[in-house]
């Protein structure tokens, strides 16, 4: 029966709550829309009613009575009275001779500026929480002064924003005024501020049921990662952002990474108010950028390429939304698995003892999620959506074939092999770290310790490793078997190898050199993985018993390396410059593979120097993720280049405008060597020797002769590749 009545008054309730999401949404539109003080003055005036009579509602739901009634009644009719008079004295004032409440443009205190939209977002976010009180108590949800280990206010807080009256209501609200709001706002962000009303709806901790956790967390994290992509791809695209967009975006991730971590704390352990307060944040800044928005499309439009600050806080705010996304999703689908191993080391005792174990839990925390399953699989359709971006847009055969085989190889080696193979029946019954490659993806460490019963499959793997770097190139490894080549040959932060030569760090590492900062951090790096082998060895066969941070030391080196390490770098690309793994030599991973790359047969070698002695728009230099920037001067005077820091991405040869460029190894050694000639790569031919020129002489046929060379159109010739 209680039940009935219960359903009976949500059915009453619903619509309601529509035609009041509906109700704000035309006011947002109408407080955006305002030229006049007057216009102004009415849509303040209007909110507060509205306030007012929830307020009412309020005091009357809290206890329904006779007594809360009234007392409701008169709360209301006070606040009401009240908030006339402003307007009132607003109206006589523009209607004196002189003033006028038509003007087309408001000035302050009512102009488009922080006063007026702050009263706005102010007065839609307290109706907001108002109602989700009103209509959760009058729904029979009583709202305690606790939850989830939260009390007091903060308790209430999350459980009036974390229900479905605030959030799906929020998500209306969001969607209508985007609409309403259609011709004032760009394409883009009509886009994003969609997506964003989606995610809302989507959240998890609006309804009760399993089915709904489940469907909304796959949901809403697929949703997530469609924005990011698209916030990624659009800064390719675009370049010189608008300031006002460009500080929304980076704004927008800061609190989606807050959300996340929130949702995380929900499922985990029950507590919701950081998702609730992300909830919030993320409506003020929704209805503080609906408010004015032209705002959004106001301010100089800088090339993202000269704001290293900014592509920092986007790669952070993208790597730490998904860093918890991923928790989220391996605590969803493996449950008591995944969470029983996180680390939880009591932060109690003296303040060092505190800062050590935060340290301790915060480092097995992300070493754990960035190689957990569900991590790398969001990770690598966000980051392998930029490379299928990419793909459509490279023109080289080649390089379309080698960045398939790369996408290939991550979502067999990174994704497949380390977390899902052992669940197929038969070959499970094999221990990966006997199996080799696969079992030590990443060299020593990454299948376990060093122990005697694996020595066969870590020497297959060294060996099959170095000789395909013999044979092949670093490229092998460095651009397609590891899974840092997909995080870092999308579209975007391809296009971030504009930071190598930028960023004063970067700047440090520039050019084919070994420095003697590269050579020490290399030295250092191989000094510690021949000591944690010996170490781990010695433990394997029990002579010591060494840890470090209670794991093994190959393993706890590897995991420091490619799962905190790794993403650290990633994120400080605007500051250090992309593939800083390769450029700063801390991989040992890599530097094994380019001691055998740098004598064995793979180079870069161009059809024609004298066409290289007569370019001025060095593409293939200013294309090189690596910063190999001398690699022209190779090219005039030898004919090639080769460095053990390239490692094969290949950009150059699809940047150089005269497609005179191409990789040699060990393939085309043979043809060289048995007589079966080095065949010619397709779609690159040499425009630049005319027919009718005398010999010794280079023109150009097509181009500025005064120039001496074509001038580039490639994307790659201008600062943003
Ligand atoms: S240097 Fe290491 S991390 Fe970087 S691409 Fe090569 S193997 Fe991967
Ligand atoms: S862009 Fe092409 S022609 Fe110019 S230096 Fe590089 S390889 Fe030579």
């Amino acid at each position: 029966m209680e039940g009935r009545l219960a359903m009976s008054h949500e059915l009453l309730l619903w619509p309601l709550a529509l035609a009041m999401a509906l109700g704000t949404a035309g006011l947002v539109k109408w407080a955006a829309d305002a030229r006049t003080r007057v216009g102004a003055g009415v849509v303040l005036f209007l909110l507060v009613m509205m306030t007012a009579m929830l307020l009412g509602a309020a005091v009357y739901a809290l206890a329904p009575s006779g007594r809360t009634a009234v007392l409701g009644l008169w709360v209301a009719t006070a606040l009401m009275s009240v908030s006339v008079f402003p307007l009132f004295l607003l109206i006589l004032r523009s209607a004196q001779p002189g003033r006028s409440g038509t003007a087309t443009s408001l000035a302050p205190p009512w102009g488009p500026f922080w006063p007026y939209v702050g009263s706005v977002v102010g007065l839609v976010l307290a109706n907001e929480l108002l109602m989700g009180w009103v209509f959760q108590l009058a729904s029979g949800t009583p709202v305690t002064w606790s939850e989830g280990g939260v009390g007091g206010l903060s308790g209430m807080l999350a459980q009036i924003v974390d229900g479905p009256w605030f959030l799906f209501t929020m998500a209306t609200e969001m969607a209508v005024t985007t609409a309403l709001l259609w011709g004032r706002l760009s394409p883009p962000i009509r886009t994003v501020l969609l997506l964003q009303a989606g995610i809302m709806l989507l959240s998890p901790p609006a309804l009760a049921g399993a089915t709904w956790t489940a469907i909304s967390i796959y949901a809403a994290s697929g949703l997530m990662t469609v924005l990011f992509v698209y916030l990624m791809e659009y800064a390719y695209r675009t370049r010189q952002l608008a300031l006002g967009f460009s500080a929304y975006i980076v704004r927008l991730l800061g609190v989606y990474a807050l959300m996340m971590a929130g949702l995380f704390l929900w499922l985990v352990y029950g507590n919701s108010l950081a998702f609730a307060v992300a909830v919030l944040l993320e409506m003020v800044l929704f209805f503080d950028a609906v408010v004015r928005p032209d705002r959004l499309e106001a301010g100089d439009r800088v090339p993202w390429q000269l704001r290293p600050h900014w592509a920092f806080a986007l790669l952070a705010g993208v790597f730490v939304s998904e860093l918890f996304m991923g928790a989220l999703l391996d605590a969803q689908i493996a449950g008591a698995t995944f969470v029983g191993n996180l680390p939880a080391a009591p932060l109690s005792g003296t303040p060092l003892r505190i800062a050590l174990d935060a340290l301790y839990n915060g480092f097995w925390f992300i070493a754990l999620v960035s190689i957990s399953a569900w991590f790398l699989v969001m990770m690598g359709l966000e980051m392998g959506a930029l490379v299928v971006l990419k793909i459509r847009e490279t023109t080289r055969t080649e390089l379309k074939l080698r960045l398939g085989i790369m996408l290939a190889a991550f979502w067999l080696f990174t994704v497949y092999f380390p977390s899902f193979w052992s669940t197929v029946p038969l070959v499970s019954a094999t221990a990966l770290s006997q199996v080799p490659v696969l079992g030590w993806g990443m060299g020593l460490g990454t299948g376990g310790p060093l122990a005697p019963a694996v020595f066969g499959a870590i020497l297959v793997t060294y060996v099959l490793i170095g000789s395909a770097s013999f044979l092949f190139g670093r490229r092998v490894l460095c651009s397609v078997l590891c899974n840092a080549p997909t995080m870092y040959q999308g579209t975007l932060v391809d296009a971030m190898g504009s930071f190598n030569r930028s960023s004063p760090i970067g700047r440090k590492y520039l050019g084919s050199r070994l420095s003697t900062t590269y050579s020490v951090t290399t030295g250092a790096v191989l000094v510690a993985l021949v000591g944690s082998s010996v170490v781990s060895y010695l433990d394997a066969v029990g002579r010591l018993n060494v840890l470090v941070a209670g794991a093994d030391p190959t393993v706890f080196l590897s995991t420091f390396s490619f799962g905190v390490l790794w993403y650290l770098m990633f994120v400080t690309i605007p500051y250090t410059g992309n593939y800083n793994c390769v450029t700063m030599g801390w991989c040992h991973w890599g530097t094994f593979s380019q001691l055998f790359s740098r004598f064995g047969f793979f180079r870069l070698k161009v059809k024609s120097r004298e066409v290289c002695k007569a370019c001025t728009t060095l593409d293939c230099a200013k294309s090189c993720p690596v910063g190999l920037v001398d690699m022209p001067g190779h090219f005039r005077t030898k004919g090639e280049f080769r460095s053990s820091k390239c490692c094969g991405v290949g950009d150059c040869v699809g940047a150089c405008p005269y497609g005179n460029l191409e990789f040699h190894d060990v393939r085309h050694w043979i043809r060289a060597r048995f007589g079966t000639g080095s065949k010619r790569a397709r779609g690159s031919p040499l425009p630049m020797v005319s027919a009718r020129a005398r010999p010794g002489r280079l023109t150009t046929e097509g181009a500025d002769p005064a120039a001496g060379v074509l001038s580039s159109a490639a994307p790659g010739a201008g600062l943003g590749r």
